[in-house]
């Protein structure tokens, strides 16, 4: 049992999810997420472990079921594993209903055992190609085989697997139906991604490589039966079932679909700002609320509450016309997809 009033927001959304980016720090550079040569931030600015710890936690008492870790890539945090295993506490208490990650795979083979151990029973793992030259392109520093392997090792181990694809126009667009066929035939379900207008790099042009998910699906209905299935996680995904194989693909489509009335989620980055829409950037410090107060529990609470009492109506993002508006300074890694 939680032990205070449920989270509402102004909109009467019940806030019941978040995610956390543990890290900014990850051993790929994909094209739509990182600069070559990104800056990381300052290692005293990080929460630790401990203090994501704490933070969660309170969470968890104010009515937080459903937690995602992610990052830059969680899984090249050090220690994360004594994180997950001080966090799945909840599960076994039951306050905690679902602890999930997204990963770019290439760690699995040595965690995918151990999280599963801890009670993580899903993964969404981002891959966007099969083709190990094209994978080398995309993530500029990651190895295909290694993730693949990864992949094997978490459907082994009994991790369900969602597969999450960037579409990107030129680069991957010859490969969906590939895409389709592996995953029908591996048993994973598939999440397609509109690439989002974050960061800002001077090196990769967004609209060059957006890629609306209206097109993709029409490209995909020349082969395949999509039945539309009223699956509601909260969250931006719409999904559909491709008959022939019986899988469940999502479209992810932040940029085309107003999703946000049935929001559910608040993201936390790694240094402990809080921010109450991917799209906007309203924040809330809840570092300085854990390091300078004494009462900080009550502290942490009370910004948490003010933090969610501020939760904008919906995103600004737009690509209409050829012009993005919109477009946010910070990067995903940071926010944490
Ligand atoms: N490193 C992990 C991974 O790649 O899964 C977790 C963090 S990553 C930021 C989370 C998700 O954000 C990934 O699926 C990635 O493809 C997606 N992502 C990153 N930048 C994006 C962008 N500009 N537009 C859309 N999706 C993006
Ligand atoms: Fe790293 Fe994930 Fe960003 Fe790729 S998308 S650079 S794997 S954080």
């Amino acid at each position: 049992m939680t032990k205070y009033p449920p989270l509402i927001d102004p909109f009467n959304r019940k806030i019941n999810y978040l995610r956390v980016s543990v890290t900014d720090r990850c051993d790929f550079r994909c094209v739509y997420c990182m600069s070559e040569k990104m800056q990381f931030l300052p290692k005293k600015d990080l929460l630790t472990l401990e203090e994501l710890d704490k933070i969660c936690s309170v969470f968890i008492e104010m009515g937080i079921t459903k937690l995602r870790i992610t990052g830059g890539e969680p899984l090249v945090r050090r220690n994360i594993l004594s994180f997950f295993k001080s966090i799945s506490r909840h599960l076994i208490t039951g306050d905690l209903k679902e602890l999930t990650l997204t990963t770019n795979g290439s760690q699995l083979k040595k965690f995918a055992r151990p999280l599963f151990d801890l009670g993580v029973k899903r993964v969404n793992i981002s891959l966007d190609t099969l083709n190990p030259e094209k994978f080398k392109r995309i993530t500029r520093w990651g190895k295909l085989d290694q993730v693949l392997d990864g992949i094997q090792e978490a459907k082994e181990v009994g991790l369900a697997i969602k597969i999450n694809k960037v579409a990107l126009k030129k680069t991957n667009q010859d490969e969906l139906n590939k895409f389709i066929q592996w995953c029908g035939d591996e048993g994973f379900d598939l999440t397609f991604i509109e690439v989002m207008p974050m960061g800002d790099f001077g090196e990769e042009d967004r609209l060059d490589q957006y890629w609306s998910l209206k097109d993709l699906r029409e490209e995909l209905e020349k082969k395949w039966t999509l039945k539309d299935i009223s699956l509601t996680t909260g969250g931006p995904a719409r999904y559909s079932e491709i008959s022939e194989t019986g899988q469940k693909v999502g479209f992810i489509t932040p940029l085309t679909h107003n999703f946000c009335e049935s929001c559910n989620r608040v993201r936390m980055t790694c240094t402990g700002q809080l921010f109450m829409c991917l799209g906007q950037e309203e924040d809330a410090d809840l570092r300085s609320a854990l390091r300078e107060g004494s009462d900080n529990d009550h502290l942490l609470r009370k910004r948490i509450m003010q933090a969610v009492d501020r939760k904008p109506k919906g995103h600004d993002f737009d690509y209409s016309r050829k012009k993005i508006s919109g477009q946010m300074s910070r990067f995903m890694s940071h926010t944490g997809g």
